[in-house]
C-alpha cells in the first residue's frame, strides 16, 4: 500500500540548500515534493506527470509579480531541479480562461510569452490546468493504481463511487487548452474536493501546501488500490507456456532484425534498434495469458505512453528452443502484419484531420514473447529501457484492471491524435543523430590502450559498446569512464565458452551487434629458429585464434540480425613487414590479417564488411611499451624521440588515432577487404 514519504527533516534540509542559490521556499518545497512523487515508479514514468506552484517572484525591474513555476518539457520529475520549473507571470495565464478555444501552437506561445526566462524550456502541456486552478501547490501523476480503475468500460461510475466526493471524474479530452477548461470547470462545480480523476489519463491532486497536495496524492492513490485489492478479482487463464523457450540471447538478435527497416538499399543504411529484455513471474503470466491478443492490444494505459511505445506492442510466437528457425518465419510475419496494420492506422486517421500529417516509422517499440517476457525497443540504450518500463508498468496496470474488470484505454483515434499531436510533428527532423547511433559495437581488449581508445570513440558517435577484456575489473571501470551506453565484461578472448558467453550477455544487454573489433593481442619475442612450440602456440592462440574465434560469433549474429556487420581487426605492421625477433607476434598476425580477407570474401554476400587496422610504434600502456622501449634503446634514442622521429611525418601516433581509422572503417560503407595503415608512415611496412 502506498505511504507517504514526507520527511520534514528532508524537506526543510532542501529548503536551506536551496536558499544559498536564492531560491525561494515554495519552489524548494515543490522540488522535494516532486522529487518524492518521481522516485515511486506506481505513480510516474520517465517525465511522466506534472507538477505546479503559485507564488511570487521578482521581475527585472524588482517589482514583484504573481508566478506559476510548473515542470518544464525535458525534464524528470524524479530528479528535477528549481530550474526544471521554469517561472511564468499568472495573471495573464489565467485570462486566457476566457477564451473559447486555443489552437496549441498559439497556447504554446501565449505561455511562452509569460516566461520570466527567455531560455526556459517550454511549460508542459499541461499548464493552464494548473494555472486555472486555483490551489497553490498541485501535483499530477499517471499512478498505475488509478489507470487500471480510470481503464475500465464503467471507469466513470467506477470512480464516481470509489471517490464519493473525495474527487471529481474529468472524461477524456486531449491534454491542451480543451482540458484545462473542463478541469477547471468540473473544480468549479465540485467544491471541496482534493483531487480530479482524469478518465483514461491520470490524477491530480492539489493543497495548501506541498505536503498537502502530495499526500493527498498518496491518498488517493492508495483509494484506488484498496478498491483493487476488495475485488472481486478473478483470475485469467493461461496458455501452455513452451516446454523449453529458445535463450534471449538468440531470440534477441533475430528480433533486432526484424525490428528494423532498410532506409537506403543502395547505401546499406538501416533503421536499426536497441532492445532491452525484461522478466518476472508477473510478466510471464501475462504474455502466457489465453488472451493476451485482446488486452494488449487494447491500447496505452495513459495518452504519452503512445510516444515512447506506439499504441500496440507486437506478439510473436513461442521461440522453442532447437526450432529458432521456425521461429524466425513466423515472428517475420507478424512484424510484417504489423507494420501493415500501423500503415492502415495511419491512413485512416490522417484523412480526418484538416492538416495532413507526416508517417511515423512503422516499427514496433514493444514486443512480447510467450514463454520468455518482453523487449523494449529504441533508438539507443537509454530509449529501450524506457519502453520496457513503460511496457512492465502497462502490464501491472492492465493484470490489475482485468483482476477486476476489463482493460478499456482511450480508444484508437484519440491516440492517434496524441501521437500526431502538431507540437510532437513540428520536432520531426530537427535533430540530427550521431553517425553510429542505433549501433552496438563490441570491442575485445577493451580495458586498455588502442580497445579503450576505441571504445571512447565509438561512444562518441552514439554507439553502444561492449568493452571486453581479460582484466575484469579493468573493464568495468574502462566502461563506467565512457559517456554513453557501456557494458564491461571479463572475457579471455583464448577460451571459446568466454567469448560465446560475452556475445550472449551483450545480445541480453543491447539486442545484437553490428560492429566488432577484435583489438585483443599480445607480443610475443623469439628468434624464430630457436622459439620452443609452446610458445609459438601460445601466440598463435590469442593473435590468430582468438580473432577467428571472435569473427566467427560475430558473423553467427549478425547473420540471425540479417542487417549485415562490420568485422574490424588490429592486425599490425608485423603482419606485412617482419621485424627482427618478432616471428612469434607476426607470424600469427600475417594469418590474421590475411582471415580478415577471407571474412571479406566469404560474407560479403551477408553484407558483413570485413577489415583491418595497421597501427605502428603506438604508445599504449601495456605489453607494447616494452617492446618500444627495447627499440628505441637499440636505436640509442629516448622513447619520445623514437617515437616522434621513427616515421615518415615525424609525428607521433596516439591510441587515438588508431581508434579513428577502426571509426573511419565502420563508417566507410563500399569499403571491404581493405588495410589501413596508421603509422605516421612507414614504407618498409607499405601494402601493396
Ligand atoms: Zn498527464
Amino acid at each position: 500500500m502506498m505511504q507517504s514519504r514526507w520527511r520534514d527533516v528532508e524537506a526543510e534540509a532542501l529548503v536551506e540548500h536551496y536558499a544559498r542559490a536564492g531560491v525561494n521556499r515554495d519552489l524548494a518545497l515543490r522540488v522535494y515534493s516532486s522529487r518524492l512523487l518521481g522516485g515511486d515508479r506506481r505513480l510516474v514514468l520517465h517525465g511522466g506527470g506534472n507538477t505546479s506552484v503559485k507564488t511570487v517572484m521578482a521581475e527585472v525591474t524588482g517589482e514583484m509579480v504573481e508566478v506559476l513555476c510548473v515542470k518544464g518539457s525535458g525534464w524528470d520529475l524524479a530528479a528535477i531541479e528549481p530550474a526544471g520549473l521554469p517561472a511564468l507571470r499568472l495573471a495573464p495565464l489565467q485570462k486566457l480562461a476566457a477564451l473559447e478555444a486555443l489552437s496549441d501552437q498559439a497556447m504554446v506561445n501565449a505561455q511562452r510569452n509569460q516566461l520570466l526566462d527567455s531560455a526556459a524550456p517550454n511549460p508542459s502541456v499541461e499548464t493552464l490546468l494548473h494555472a486555472f486552478l486555483p490551489d497553490k501547490f498541485v501535483d499530477h501523476s499517471h499512478a498505475n493504481a488509478v489507470l487500471a480503475l480510470a481503464d475500465q468500460p464503467d471507469g466513470d461510475a467506477l470512480c464516481a463511487e470509489v471517490y464519493d466526493g473525495r474527487a471529481a471524474v474529468v472524461p477524456y479530452v486531449m491534454p491542451g487548452f480543451a482540458l484545462a477548461k473542463l478541469a477547471a470547470g468540473t473544480y468549479r462545480d465540485h467544491p471541496g474536493i482534493e483531487g480530479l480523476i482524469l478518465l483514461k489519463h491520470g490524477v491530480f491532486s492539489f493543497g495548501v501546501d506541498a505536503r498537502q497536495a502530495y499526500e493527498r496524492m498518496i491518498s488517493l492513490v492508495s483509494t484506488a488500490e484498496q478498491r483493487l485489492q476488495r475485488g472481486p478479482r478473478k483470475g485469467s487463464a493461461r496458455s501452455a507456456p513452451p516446454r523449453r523457450p529458445a535463450p534471449v540471447a538468440e531470440v534477441a538478435p533475430v528480433l533486432r532484425g526484424l525490428a528494423g527497416e532498410c532506409t537506403d538499399a543502395a547505401q546499406a543504411v538501416w533503421r536499426r534498434q536497441l532492445l532491452a529484455f525484461r522478466t518476472s513471474p508477473a510478466i510471464l503470466d501475462y504474455v502466457n495469458g489465453a488472451e493476451l491478443a485482446r488486452y494488449s492490444q487494447a491500447g496505452v494505459a495513459t495518452p504519452d505512453h503512445t510516444l515512447r511505445t506506439k499504441n500496440w506492442p507486437l506478439i510473436t510466437p513461442v521461440p522453442e528452443a532447437g526450432r529458432l528457425d521456425a521461429f524466425a518465419t513466423a515472428a517475420a510475419a507478424a512484424v510484417a502484419r504489423y507494420i501493415e496494420r500501423y500503415h492502415a492506422y495511419f491512413a485512416c486517421h490522417n484523412t480526418r484531420l484538416a492538416a495532413a500529417k507526416t508517417e511515423l516509422d512503422p516499427l514496433p517499440r514493444v514486443v512480447l514473447v510467450p514463454g520468455l517476457g518482453l523487449f523494449g525497443l529504441g533508438k539507443s540504450a537509454k530509449d529501450a529501457a524506457i519502453a520496457a518500463d513503460i511496457a512492465e508498468t502497462t502490464i501491472e496496470i492492465i493484470t490489475e484492471a482485468e483482476a477486476i474488470g476489463r482493460y478499456q484505454p482511450v480508444g484508437e483515434a484519440d491516440m492517434f491524435d496524441i501521437e500526431y499531436w502538431s507540437l510532437e510533428q513540428a520536432k520531426l527532423g530537427t535533430t540530427a543523430e550521431a553517425r553510429l547511433a542505433r549501433h552496438v559495437v563490441l570491442i575485445t581488449g577493451a580495458a586498455h590502450g588502442i580497445g579503450a581508445a576505441t571504445a571512447r570513440a565509438f561512444a562518441a558517435e552514439g554507439a553502444a559498446v561492449a568493452m571486453l577484456d581479460r582484466d575484469a575489473e579493468g573493464s568495468a571501470q574502462a566502461a563506467a569512464a565512457i559517456d554513453g551506453a557501456a557494458l564491461g565484461l571479463a572475457c579471455d578472448v583464448t577460451r571459446s565458452d568466454d567469448v560465446r558467453a560475452a556475445f550472449d550477455e551483450v545480445c541480453e544487454t543491447f539486442g545484437g551487434v553490428d560492429i566488432v573489433i577484435s583489438n585483443a593481442g599480445a607480443a610475443w619475442q623469439g628468434k624464430i629458429g630457436e622459439v620452443s612450440e609452446d610458445e609459438l602456440r601460445a601466440s598463435f592462440d590469442l593473435n590468430f585464434f582468438a580473432h577467428q574465434c571472435v569473427a566467427q560469433n560475430a558473423v553467427r549474429v549478425m547473420k540471425a540480425q540479417a542487417t549485415g556487420g562490420v568485422l574490424l581487426f588490429n592486425a599490425s605492421k608485423q603482419a606485412v613487414n617482419p621485424g627482427l625477433d618478432f616471428g612469434p607476434y607476426g607470424l600469427p598476425k600475417a594469418a590474421t590479417l590475411f582471415l580478415s580477407r577471407q571474412y571479406a570474401l566469404d560474407h560479403g554476400a551477408d553484407g558483413i564488411r570485413s577489415n583491418a587496422v595497421n597501427a605502428d610504434r603506438v604508445r599504449t600502456g601495456l605489453f607494447a611499451d616494452g617492446l618500444l622501449q627495447a627499440r628505441a634503446t637499440a636505436r640509442g634514442q629516448s622513447v619520445e624521440d623514437y617515437l616522434s622521429t621513427g616515421n615518415l611525418l615525424n609525428r607521433e601516433v596516439t591510441v587515438d588515432d588508431v581508434a579513428q581509422a577502426f571509426v573511419s572503417l565502420a563508417l566507410a560503407r563500399k569499403t571491404t577487404g581493405a588495410v589501413l595503415s596508421v603509422d605516421g608512415g612507414n614504407i618498409a611496412a607499405a601494402l601493396r
